[in-house]
């Protein structure tokens, strides 16, 4: 796995404590600069912040871990089942890879503390979630529906409209082992559109709780990265993926 070579790369440039120091200085620097943005905009709870660890040893986990981070969000399948059971688990884990639906069980089964799944993309995956929740008997699992904001072909998730307010509507009454969180989406790769990307989110929360007759604080956004945080909770994020700026870039 690619993270084996990142830990070979630290070992030698970088002794453990000072990595580990890096780690909790930059994570304390992402909370800080989250909850200033949260009070610029009147919010009184800061958005819960996933440490998207994807690629990195587990001893750089560990050391966020250390600094008091508990919400880590992995990419790979394979990856995540090999790393959870080496941290304390009180961690919970976010899911936020595209997932192919028979990975599902292989994901679920290995990751007795996975808590959230943020890339549902469709009925066929909500359907196989949900029906193995069930036969391992595990509590309800959190999901987001992915939403394509950026209308990019090779990007996943849902169009905007119909399509996300069906797939929310089908977790609602199908599928009583998933809980819906709210709505996930990346946006723009080069953040020249991700304003507009986010707006679309908002928009696409507005569509989906009306057809639900459901209140908008029931629903929650993921969306904001290392390059963008500060800008999605000004625009009301309620739940940030950040990565390289906490953990360094990847290799
Ligand atoms: C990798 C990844 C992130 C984190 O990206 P950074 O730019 O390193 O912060 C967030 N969300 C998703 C879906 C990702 O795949």
């Amino acid at each position: 796995m690619r993270y084996f070579v990142c830990r070979a790369f630290h070992k030698t440039v970088m002794g453990s404590n000072e990595t580990a120091n890096a780690i909790a200085n930059s994570l304390s620097g992402v909370l800080r600069q989250a909850s200033e943005a949260s009070q610029r905009v009147g919010t009184t709870v800061p958005p819960r912040l996933v440490a998207v660890s994807k690629t990195k040893p587990v001893a750089d986990l560990q050391a966020a871990y250390d600094a008091g981070q508990r919400y880590f969000g992995e990419n790979y399948v394979q990856e995540i089942v090999e790393k959870s059971p080496e941290l304390p688990n009180d961690i919970q884990w976010h899911f936020i890879g595209h997932l192919q639906s028979n990975k599902v069980k292989t994901l679920l089964e290995g990751v007795p503390s996975l808590s959230c799944l943020e890339t549902l993309d469709s009925e066929k995956l909500a359907n196989k979630l949900n029906n193995a929740v069930e036969s391992l008997g595990r509590d309800p699992l959190q999901v987001y529906v992915q939403v394509n904001t950026s209308g990019e072909e090779s990007k996943y998730g849902v169009e905007p409209g119909d399509e996300c307010v069906s797939l929310c509507k089908h977790v609602l009454t199908s599928c009583p082992n998933l809980r819906l969180a709210g709505l996930m989406t990346i946006g723009q790769p080069d953040y020249s559109s991700r304003p507009e990307n986010f707006e679309t989110l908002k928009q696409c929360r507005k569509e989906v709780c009306s057809a639900l007759g459901q209140d908008e604080g029931a629903l929650e956004l993921s969306m904001g990265m290392s390059g963008d945080y500060v800008q999605a909770i000004e625009m009301g994020s309620t739940n940030i993926r950040v990565g390289s700026t906490i953990f360094g870039r990847r290799g």
